[in-house]
């Protein structure tokens, strides 16, 4: 078990820098997830916990004991990597003795220790057959079971289903999160996939060019992004985004688009110039009484929903709605907004403080 804390930590290589000033803590027992697009310093951050890759500046502390300089051996960490990188010479039981073994471990320890795992991981039946021939879930089990083993204070995983076809990844992920709701053993997850972030993570890191976008429970990121950002990388449809000039104030409950007023959750900061309005599709509905008129585009037809794209004076729109509401290509309506769920950003892509977002943004 352990509470990991990263505090303004930062990575250079030569002129680049890979990883600016992050900072969040990572709680005992928790499922945290790194999500972000490719090259936007996941794997590195990752390395760092794990002592792999030294940082240029900043701490890391596990359990309250800095590690920042010390190396893998030092920290009490186990590296999940590709979890097919199995030994093909040894068998399964073999494959899980050999961390304890190369310890020094007594022999009748190791036995009862891959027992108790293999018990875990529901792989006892397979425990003397030789890897070659397994599943490639088993294979997954296999790993998974050598990285148990040890009883590490923590689980580091770069994206370890990664190369597994969707089915089956799903299926994985599922058995991930129950394998360590039994353990709760701090788990620090790579992935560039929103939805697996979502599905699985206690907590989000959103990463974007080496900096920490926002970082919180998966439903205060889908609720409330911090970053516009955020707010296109988080979602499936993503937020929409509606630009607009206009002035916001301290106190604010309304903003206009288009001559037409749109109410906003009660605003505790304020800008004026160029703004962005963020409202998830689901959030919308098509009223032709609304005042903010947009035209038809297209309909996706998804069983008990469909995605209605719009186009409107401030870029185009999806709205979520019930699969049997009769939306015409080419027709124009009007779009009503949920008033609690939306988000403005300033020019730099920053939310506002609503009174809605208040706890989520200045607690992140
Ligand atoms: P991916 O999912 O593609 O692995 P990532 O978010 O994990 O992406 P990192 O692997 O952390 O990204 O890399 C972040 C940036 O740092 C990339 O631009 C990468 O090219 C660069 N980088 C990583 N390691 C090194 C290194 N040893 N030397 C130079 N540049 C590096």
């Amino acid at each position: 078990m352990a509470q990991i804390v990263i505090k303004n930590l930062r990575k250079e290589f030569g002129a680049f820098t890979a990883v600016q000033s992050s900072s969040f803590t990572i709680e005992d027992g928790e499922f945290f997830m790194l999500l972000g697009p490719s090259g936007c310093g996941k794997t590195t951050t990752l390395r760092m916990i794990a002592g792999l890759e030294l940082p240029t500046a900043g701490e890391i502390y596990i359990d309250g004991a800095e590690v920042s300089q010390k190396p893998a051996s030092q920290r009490d960490i186990a590296f999940v990597f590709q979890m097919f990188a199995l030994y093909p010479h040894m068998n399964v039981r073999k494959n899980i003795s050999y961390p304890l073994v190369s310890q020094g471990m007594k022999r009748d320890q190791v036995r009862a220790k891959v027992n108790e795992v293999a018990e875990i991981l529901g792989i006892t039946s397979i425990l003397e057959k030789p890897v070659g021939g397994l599943s490639g879930g088993d294979r997954q089990r296999v790993a998974l079971g050598r990285a148990i083993v040890r009883d590490p204070a923590c689980f580091l995983m770069d994206e370890p289903l990664g190369a597994l076809d969707a089915e089956f990844r799903e299926h994985m992920a599922l058995e991930l999160r129950a394998l360590h709701d039994r353990m709760r053993a701090t788990t620090v997850y790579v992935t560039h996939d929103q939805l697996e972030a979502m599905q699985m993570g206690d907590k989000i890191v959103v990463m974007n060019h080496g900096v920490v976008e926002q970082f919180g429970r998966p439903q205060e990121i889908y609720d409330w992004p911090a970053t516009t950002f955020v707010a296109r990388f988080i979602g499936s449809p993503a937020m929409n985004l509606l630009n607009f000039d206009g002035m916001v104030g301290n106190g604010s409950a309304e903003v206009t688009l288009s001559d037409a007023p749109i109410k906003i959750p009660p605003m505790i900061s304020g800008a004026s110039g160029p703004l962005t309005l963020g409202v998830r599709p689901e959030h919308i509905r098509l009223d032709d009484s609304a005042p903010l008129k947009a035209r038809i585009k297209a309909a996706e037809y998804l069983g008990t929903t469909q995605i209605i794209t719009l186009d409107t004076p401030h870029g185009p729109v999806k709205a979520r709605i019930a699969s049997d509401q009769p939306a015409t290509i080419g027709d124009t309506t009007g779009l009503a907004f949920d008033a609690r769920s939306i988000t403005l950003f300033d020019s730099t892509g920053h939310a506002l403080i609503s009174e809605a977002n208040q706890k989520v943004l200045s607690h992140g």
